[in-house]
């Protein structure tokens, strides 16, 4: 059964509308932006304060924590301040982890109470034990007696409710029964949403946040078509946790929020950064305007499913290209990068930046650079012969004019592997096979650019040719109602039809731009949501990123967006929470500090988290944690293992260096670079 409308249109799922006071959620009403504050919510003033600077700049749903019962009755204050500062309008939702008193306490001020099915009923702590059927049974009739009185205590009251599973906080019987997959986040969330049913409570909204978009991606799916076969049909929040910050935390959250968000499911976001929550605004605004610029009736004709399995990652299986040089591309190979040049004069300078030390770690394995008529080429052969060719290969973009004739002598002196790029029509069967000859008589490539229309027309002719082919789209949006994931997932399944194997190349272009003020952060998540949502299926052997003019930024980008998406590590990854009430010490400081200490080791998961509520779970994904654990104090984790307990935080860093360095994943730093 399929999760969605379809997935080469942005079609948005029917759900129930959800009133959050003043804010409906789902049904019609436009995808609503959240954010939480990250005061101690017993400092009313300051937690006011931070609620009003977030709804100046367009939140329109703030969350707040509730770590005890004093807490969750400073609430009230918060509540009637915020009031009468003007922000009646503004619905303020309870965060509520472990204390269903808090919980209790928190449903008679606010709009809404968010609960972790991970640990709403559940004292015990991340323990292993077996659940026969009979202690299943008696678990779930204990949750129903836990979590009943704040179901009905909602009705009551017509207060909305959030049942928010985290990846890194399922319960114990979760993980007996399902382990720790996307499957035991969606049964968590139902064993919650069943209870609220059986008392005629609906007014609910579900997540499925993890840090890892692939898992939250996955889990968010899974848990709609669960829904869908219960005929349930709440509204979904959508998140990245820890996400951390900067480019990092941007393109992880547009990747796990945008590509749900253009499958069509998802009413409210939050886009968790380890910044002053203000800055989340306007990261989801942006992601939340470009899908809603998608949203599309049901399309009267065309596809409606196509062979990727949306619940099981797997990377598509291609032929193996050997493109020079070490760059490989192919389904055991990460996807390569491709920095374009606006123009042959910037050629030998781009040459020579791959050497940037700026990109040690991160060189463009090809170079693009257009090529408009003969006498180009000729001035090409030239600059190729005066510059030692650095990128393992060259790609040229081909203008329509130029025949296979036109680049034989270079096709046969040339010291680097070529791929001709061009764009074809679907008449062009022909002049595809010529060029396919060209590259094949000289060991070069041919990346077809084409339309899915177009490529449908050719495809017939391609099965044989897959070692010698990439596929490619760079133009605009194909007439009729797709977006630019839905053409390249046309493209894969017209691929897939005719048994062509051949790479594909994700190009981000002016063409693939759903809308945007061309802000870099428009441009940023552009790139996301292609790129990503593209990754996240399993497709995807090499990335451009051509809206960028400078080729070291685009190229430094393109590392990101990988390594977001999970696809190719290239240096340290932090998993870093956004900070909220409960935090323990500085996020923000920390992170910076931590990274500085340990940003150049290449591949370690570095998980830096305020408290301990999201979990060793979550940080079964990291190599090390540093968690705060108490005031002043850090737990430092080693996988989802604490090793070291109530460390003073002066001592910290260097317990954490220490602890990399005695699981050998330490490596000095290099000495900085001029
Ligand atoms: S992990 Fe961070 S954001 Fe989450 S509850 Fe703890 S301090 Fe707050």
């Amino acid at each position: 059964m399929s999760y969605c409308g379809s997935r080469f249109h942005t079609v948005r799922r029917p759900t129930r509308e959800v009133a959050v006071g003043s804010v409906k959620v789902g049904g019609t009403n436009p995808v609503r932006i959240q954010s939480m504050t990250t005061s101690d919510t017993q400092d009313v003033a300051a937690t006011v304060r931070q609620s009003i600077a977030l709804a100046e700049v367009g939140c329109e749903i703030i969350r707040v924590t509730a770590p005890n019962v004093q807490a969750a009755r400073c609430l009230k204050d918060i509540r009637a301040q915020l009031s009468a500062a003007g922000w009646g309008a503004i619905p303020l939702v309870a965060d509520i982890h472990f204390l269903p008193q808090a919980a209790m306490e928190a449903v008679e001020h606010v709009e809404k109470v968010r609960v972790n099915p991970g640990n709403y009923a559940d004292k015990k702590k991340f323990a292993v034990r077996d659940y026969t059927d009979a202690d299943y049974e008696l678990e779930l009739e204990r949750i129903y007696e836990t979590f009943s009185p704040l179901v009905k205590r909602s009705k009551e009251l017509g207060r909305a409710m959030r049942v928010g599973t985290n990846h890194g906080s399922l319960s114990d019987r979760i993980m007996n029964r399902y382990g720790d997959t996307p499957l035991g986040m969606v049964e968590s969330a139902l064993e919650f949403l069943r209870i609220a049913e059986s008392h005629s409570y609906h007014d609910i909204i579900l997540s499925m946040k993890s840090s890892n978009p692939k898992v939250m991606i996955e889990a968010y799916r899974l848990l709609v078509q669960r829904m869908d076969a219960e005929d349930m049909h709440y509204p979904l929040h959508l998140g990245v946790t820890e996400a951390g910050d900067g480019e990092d935390g941007r393109i992880k959250g547009a990747i796990g929020i945008g590509s749900l968000l253009m499958d069509g499911l998802g009413d409210t976001i939050r886009v968790s950064l380890t910044e002053d929550s203000v800055y989340e605004i306007p990261v989801a605004r942006a992601i939340a305007d470009k899908a809603m610029s998608l949203w599309r009736p049901v399309p009267a004709a065309g596809p409606t499913t196509d062979s990727i399995d949306p619940y099981h990652f797997a990377k598509r299986a291609t032929a193996v290209l050997d493109l020079g040089d070490g760059a490989t591309v192919g389904p055991e190979n990460p996807p390569r990068v491709i920095a374009r040049v606006g123009s042959l004069e910037q050629l030998p300078a781009a040459l020579a930046g791959l050497n940037s030390p700026l990109l040690k770690d991160t060189p463009a394995e090809g170079l693009a650079v257009p090529v408009a008529s003969p006498a180009e080429l000729l001035r090409l052969r030239d600059l190729l012969a005066a510059t030692p060719a650095r990128a393992s290969f060259l790609v040229l973009d081909l203008a329509p004019a130029l025949r296979p004739a036109d680049l034989a002598e270079l096709a046969g002196a040339a010291r680097l592997r070529l791929v001709f790029l061009r764009r074809f029509a679907g008449a062009e069967g022909a002049e595809l096979a010529a060029w396919l000859d060209l590259a094949g008589r000289g060991g070069h490539f041919v990346a077809v650019d084409a339309a899915p229309a177009d490529f449908a027309a050719l495809a017939p002719a391609l099965p044989g040719h897959s070692d010698r082919l990439l596929l490619t789209y760079s133009g605009a949006v194909p007439a009729g109602t797709d977006h630019p994931v839905g053409a390249y997932r046309r493209l894969l399944e017209i691929a897939r039809t005719h048994g062509i194997a051949a790479p594909l190349w994700i190009r981000n272009t002016v063409g693939t731009t759903i809308r945007g003020d061309n802000s870099f952060l428009s441009r940023l998540i552009e790139a996301s949501l292609l790129t990503g949502a593209l990754l996240c299926d399993g497709a995807g052997d090499l990335v451009s990123l051509e809206t960028e003019a400078d080729a070291t930024r685009a190229t430094k980008v393109s590392y990101n967006l990988l390594q977001g998406a999970g696809a190719r590590i290239s240096k340290t990854e932090f998993i870093s929470c956004p900070s909220c009430g409960r935090t323990l010490f500085d996020l923000q400081t920390t992170t910076q500090r931590i990274r500085a200490q340990t940003g150049h080791l290449k591949g370690v998961k570095i998980a830096i988290m305020g408290c301990i509520v999201n979990g060793p779970g979550e940080m079964a994904d990291a190599d090390f944690g540093y968690v705060g654990g108490a005031p002043g104090k850090i737990n430092l984790y080693v996988g989802k293992q604490c090793v070291q307990y109530n460390i003073p935080q002066a001592e910290a860093d260097a317990r954490l260096i220490a602890l990399i360095k005695e699981h050998h994943k330490w490596a000095e730093p290099e000495p900085a670079t001029a």
